[in-house]
């Protein structure tokens, strides 16, 4: 797993579109290059003579996160390993933040993400191809330890804080008419956090289990108020472009065989048992 800042990555990623927008001019030019590439397929099974590369968040515990000892792990990580190694196929995953690996998968410099993207309509519309879910989650608010909101009327007019392009966000900006709301939008979780904790926004909005996980892994002076939570939806691996799909379907396949075999389960508890 190689780490790199999301800047260095988005600099990497823009020179190699360059590069690949010159190599796909040169392939335009001369006709067929698709019967070369079938019959290479054909010897293996599809999507395992390649190494995908795989976009990831930095920090969304327990799905992905620098554990103690400096290693990257959790949920979306072990079953991507899992997955992997049952359907036999080889890949890069790389950290780079929720906003800086979906622009990443868009702009083709990934092949797909793995960060509990939450499988929605809007996404699917704007060209999302997601997997099976493989975990369900709602998205609700977390406020100061000592503070007394209980419901949405008590944030009228408040200042909350979001992770740029999450459901949460989607989340506060449904709301946002009604309550008066004043988002303010970060790049990432822990920042977000800070905002609520220094007294400058009076929530912040986040998957339920991941600011469950991530307050009490910190022992942060926060709370999850009850019933504050929208509906949710499943987690899914998901892919932007469809000639990576052979990928989802190993993916598909790979989930299927550790559900059945037990080893998801044994992957959940480890984090959330
Ligand atoms: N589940 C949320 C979404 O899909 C948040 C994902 C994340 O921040 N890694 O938008």
């Amino acid at each position: 797993m190689k780490k790199i800042s999301r800047r260095s990555f988005l600099m990497i990623a823009g020179a190699a579109a360059a590069a690949g927008a010159l190599s796909a001019c040169g392939a335009a030019s001369s006709a067929p290059a698709s019967s070369a590439a079938s019959s290479g397929a054909a010897a293996s099974a599809a999507g395992t003579d390649k190494k995908w590369i795989i976009a990831t968040d930095t920090v969304f515990v327990p799905f992905e996160y620098t554990d103690e000892t400096g290693a990257f792990v959790g949920i979306d990580v072990d079953l991507l390993a899992a997955i992997a190694a049952d359907q036999g196929f080889q890949y890069d995953l790389q950290s780079i933040g929720w906003d800086g690996a979906v622009a990443a998968v868009q702009s083709g410099q990934a092949d797909a993400i793995i960060a509990g993207a939450s499988i929605k309509q809007e996404r699917i519309d704007s060209g999302w191809m997601f997997s099976d879910g493989y975990f369900t989650a709602t998205q609700t608010v977390a406020v100061p330890s000592d503070s007394k909101v209980a419901s949405f009327d008590d944030l009228k007019g408040a200042h909350v804080a979001v992770k740029n392009g999450t459901a949460g966000a989607d989340y506060a900006e449904s709301l946002k008419e009604q309550y008066s709301l004043d988002i303010a939008k970060f790049d990432d979780s822990p920042t977000m956090y800070q905002d609520v904790l220094s007294g400058n926004s009076a929530a912040c909005f986040e998957d339920t289990p991941v600011m469950a996980a991530y307050i009490k892994q910190h022992d942060l002076a926060l709370k999850i108020p009850d019933g504050m939570e929208n509906d949710g939806s499943p987690y899914g691996f998901a892919i932007m472009n469809k000639d990576n799909q052979p990928l989802l379907d190993l993916f598909n396949a790979g989930l299927k065989n550790i559900q059945d075999s037990g080893k998801y389960d044994e992957i959940i508890a480890k984090y959330l048992g």
